[in-house]
Order: structure tokens, then C-alpha cells, then sequence
């Protein structure tokens, strides 16, 4: 039987990064996509390869719409090339960038920057990628914490996130008609780059985050990497237009 095939955007580093290992471990191959650090993307591609699954790493900027139509031309590519297949099954709406700023201080070039990677980008990038989408397929978009809970600094990234749970019971309602589903996985506080690392590398952050946490820590990439993996496995098929979090029991 043909293997499922995943494409993650943000798979270089972090939550996409840990997500497509645990896919390959589970027997899918996987497209990842990368922005600026190709060492890192052919690193993963490597670490899958090992794994013994087939794994190719693509350029793409989710801010840039312009470049969708190019980007599934590429993946149109390498499924023909590396698989002699037409189309993907997985597409995870992962890539993403924290920027952290008070309300009343927000400023229109970064609320600009957050909606164009958080909510622009995944919208039209789904909607250029619908044709290589197989019927039947998944789409997860990773939203945050934060648009449930409140944690000053993140207005505008949250408010952006809470448009992608709204997108996805939308996506839900008019791609299952294709037999596609669509969830959310909302992860809580993580230790990986994000944000310039804040959770992982302020101490005070850390503990802060860790004593709203009901598990008593914060999350580190293998907590949010399995979630993934497992929701797109069969046994889940019809869990569809959910928002899950994966936080620990954050804010409670
Ligand atoms: P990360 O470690 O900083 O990794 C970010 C990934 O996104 C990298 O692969 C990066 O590519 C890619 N990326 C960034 N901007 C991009 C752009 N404009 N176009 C395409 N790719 C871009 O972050 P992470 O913690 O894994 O975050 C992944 C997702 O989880 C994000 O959507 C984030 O909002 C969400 N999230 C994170 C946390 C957390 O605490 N970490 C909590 C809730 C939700 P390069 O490596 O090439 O730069």
C-alpha cells in the first residue's frame, strides 16, 4: 500500500520539526517546508531518511501569497518525482512567529506581519494547495493557548490564532463534502525557538508558565509532536471541526 504523505509547513525547527519525525516513526512520509534555515531542513530530511521514509524539504514563505502558486508547483514536482504520486493526504498549518508586544503598543507593521503568517498565509495557502490535497485527507492548523487564555503581550498573535479555529470549523463545513476533515491542535507553552526562545531560556517565564500549568512544567516539543501524528491516524478520521488543546491544563 502507497504511504500517506504529510506536507508541514515550519518543519525545520520546533513543533513542525518534531511533528514530521513522529509521523515518519508511524510510517508517513513527509513534505516539510522551511524559510530561512536549509541546513536545519535537510537535517530533518536526513533524520527521516533513517528512519526509513522518503522526506524532501521546500522553500516557502507564508507571509508571501504571491509565491503559493509557485510553491504547489514545486510540491506537484516532488510528488511526481519522489513519490509518482499526484497528490499529498496530511496538510499541517504549522509555521509560525511570536511576537510579543502590549496592546496599547502593537504596532500596524507587526500586527500586519502576525495576520499575513498566522491567518492570511495558512487561508490562501490551504485554498493553492486544495488540488494536490487528496479527497479523504486532513488538515490540522496549530493554533496556540492563547486564544482561550489571556497572557498579556499577545493581542494581536492571539487574535490571529482565534481566526484559524474560526477558519477551521469553515474548512470543516465546506471541504467534507470531499471527505477532508479539519481540526485544530492548540498547543500551550513550549520550549523550542520560538519567540526567541523566551519559555525555554527565561527562567522567570519558565516558572511562571509551569505554576498555571496543571502538569506542573511547561511543554517541550515531543509533548505536541504525537498529538499531531496521532490525530492523523486512521483511528481518528472522524474527529472533525475541533479545537484541541494540548497544554497540560493551562489556566484552568
Ligand atoms: P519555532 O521553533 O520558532 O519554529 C518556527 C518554524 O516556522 C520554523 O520551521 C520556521 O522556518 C518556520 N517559519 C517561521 N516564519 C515563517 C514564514 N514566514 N514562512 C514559512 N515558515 C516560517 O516555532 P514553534 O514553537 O515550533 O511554533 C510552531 C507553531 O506553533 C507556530 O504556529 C506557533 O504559533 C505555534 N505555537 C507555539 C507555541 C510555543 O510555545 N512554542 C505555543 C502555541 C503555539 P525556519 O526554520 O526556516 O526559520
Amino acid at each position: 500500500m502507497n504511504p500517506k504523505i504529510a506536507l508541514i509547513t515550519g518543519g525545520s525547527r520546533g513543533l513542525g520539526r518534531n511533528s514530521a519525525i513522529k509521523l515518519a516513526q508511524r510510517g508517513v512520509d513527509v513534505i516539510l517546508t522551511y524559510r530561512s534555515q536549509q541546513a536545519e531542513a535537510a537535517a530533518v530530511v536526513a533524520e527521516i531518511e533513517q528512519l526509513g521514509r522518503r522526506a524532501v524539504a521546500v522553500p516557502l514563505d507564508v507571509a508571501q501569497v504571491g509565491g503559493f502558486p509557485a510553491f504547489a508547483v514545486a510540491v506537484k514536482a516532488a510528488l511526481k518525482t519522489h513519490w509518482q504520486r499526484e497528490r499529498f493526504d496530511y496538510l499541517v498549518n504549522n509555521a509560525g512567529i511570536g511576537v510579543h508586544a502590549a496592546f496599547a503598543d502593537t504596532s500596524e507593521a507587526q500586527f500586519d506581519q502576525l495576520m499575513n503568517v498566522h491567518l492570511k498565509g495558512p487561508f490562501f495557502l490551504t485554498q493553492a494547495l486544495l488540488p494536490l490535497l487528496a479527497d479523504g485527507g486532513r488538515i490540522i492548523n496549530i493554533s496556540s493557548g492563547l486564544a482561550r487564555f489571556a497572557v498579556p503581550g499577545y493581542a494581536a498573535y492571539a487574535a490571529m490564532k482565534g481566526g484559524i479555529e474560526v477558519l477551521t470549523r469553515y474548512q470543516a463545513k465546506e471541504l467534507g463534502s470531499r471527505g477532508i476533515a479539519v481540526n485544530t491542535i492548540a498547543p500551550g507553552a513550549i520550549e523550542t525557538d520560538f519567540g526567541g526562545g523566551m519559555v525555554r531560556d527565561n527562567a522567570e517565564v519558565n516558572a511562571f508558565l509551569a505554576a498555571q500549568t496543571a502538569l506542573g512544567r511547561v511543554g517541550v516539543p515531543d509533548d505536541i509532536g504525537g498529538v499531531i501524528a496521532s490525530l492523523l491516524a486512521d483511528d481518528n478520521r472522524w474527529i472533525n471541526a475541533q479545537r484541541i488543546e494540548a497544554s497540560g491544563g493551562m489556566f484552568l
